[in-house]
């Protein structure tokens, strides 16, 4: 990687932060689009949050952020606009420098439908979506779904009262019908045998040794079974879901797509999205 001292800086706050993929990734787009400037990891404290925020406001070469777990919510807070997608989602994953001021967007909803619809081929509007887990992730993937027009929302989570106020959460900001229950609720095994789109977006499958996340005698051929997870590439639910005949769908697209929508928000520019897929596949192997 070539960059001059007038390069531009691009950063990836979290805490953990060196387990990220998407230095690789960013850096080969930059790298491919000729442009001087290089990304990094910087690993900072919730406390020190808001401080690392306020250096960005006095870096002339500033370039561009990402934030990643678990200080999504907390940058909402500390930019000084947000787009549509990050104020109804609550929570920034990609911050850009606008005349002196920061707007924070959030990439993660819309790279996520990207690659339902261009790596599955499919639409959500007038289906009903299961959705596991009731985080970040799974707070942006039920917005993003609601919005594209999904009929109902079912969300199965261990803490039932996050299912519960997320449900509630997406009611409330996009009008659409959505459910919270427990793993142990007697109507989740109809709601998810009847479903055509399931997503893992809890940390279940992060493990090689994890098990799938839902009892997968549920799983009917046909369902399209999407986990969030991208490393390992295939999770034991992805491996169980196919062996049911459903179509199966891993993480690295939507993480792929979320990155390339934050590099057009930096630079006005489409990043070449071969090269991306090819650093992710690289840092992965
Ligand atoms: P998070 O906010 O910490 O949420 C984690 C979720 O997993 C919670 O619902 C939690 O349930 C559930 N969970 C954790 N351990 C569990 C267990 N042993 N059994 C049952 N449920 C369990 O994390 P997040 O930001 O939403 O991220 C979740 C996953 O999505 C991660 O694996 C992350 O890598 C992935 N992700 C991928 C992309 C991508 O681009 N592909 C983007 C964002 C996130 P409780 O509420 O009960 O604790």
């Amino acid at each position: 990687m070539r960059f001059t001292a007038a390069a531009k800086v691009f950063v990836l706050f979290g805490d953990p932060v060196e387990h990220s993929l998407s230095p690789a990734m960013q850096n080969a787009a930059l790298q491919a689009a000729g442009i001087d400037g290089l990304y990094i990891p910087w690993r900072v404290k919730s406390a020190d949050l808001p401080t690392a925020f306020e250096s960005l406001r006095g870096m002339e070469n500033f370039g561009g952020a990402n934030v990643t777990l678990p200080h999504k919510e907390q940058a909402a807070v500390l930019v000084d606009t947000l787009t549509k997608e990050a104020a109804s989602v609550g929570a920034v994953n990609t911050v850009v420098a606008r005349g002196g001021r920061l707007l924070g967007a959030n990439t993660d909803g819309q790279g996520f439908l990207r690659s339902l619809h261009e790596e599955a081929d499919y639409l959500p509007r007038g289906k009903p979506a299961v959705i596991l887990g009731a985080g970040g992730a799974a707070r942006a993937v039920s917005v993003g779904l609601a919005e594209a027009g999904a009929e109902e929302i079912v969300i199965v989570n261990r803490t039932i009262e996050r299912a519960q106020s997320l449900a509630e959460f997406v009611n409330r900001e996009t009008g659409v019908s959505a459910v919270g229950l427990g793993l142990d609720d007697p109507r989740m095994p109809a709601r998810v045998r009847n479903c055509a789109l399931m997503v893992n977006t809890t940390s279940v499958g992060l493990s090689p040794s994890d098990p799938p996340s839902i009892d997968p005698s549920l799983l009917q051929p046909g369902m399209l079974v999407y986990d969030l997870i991208y490393r390992p590439l295939e999770t034991a639910l992805l491996r169980e879901a196919t062996k049911r005949g459903c179509q199966v769908m891993g993480g690295l697209g939507m993480l792929l797509y979320q990155g390339a929508l934050a590099f057009e928000l930096w630079t006005g520019q489409k990043p070449s999205e071969e090269a991306m897929r090819q650093a992710l596949v690289a840092a992965i192997a």
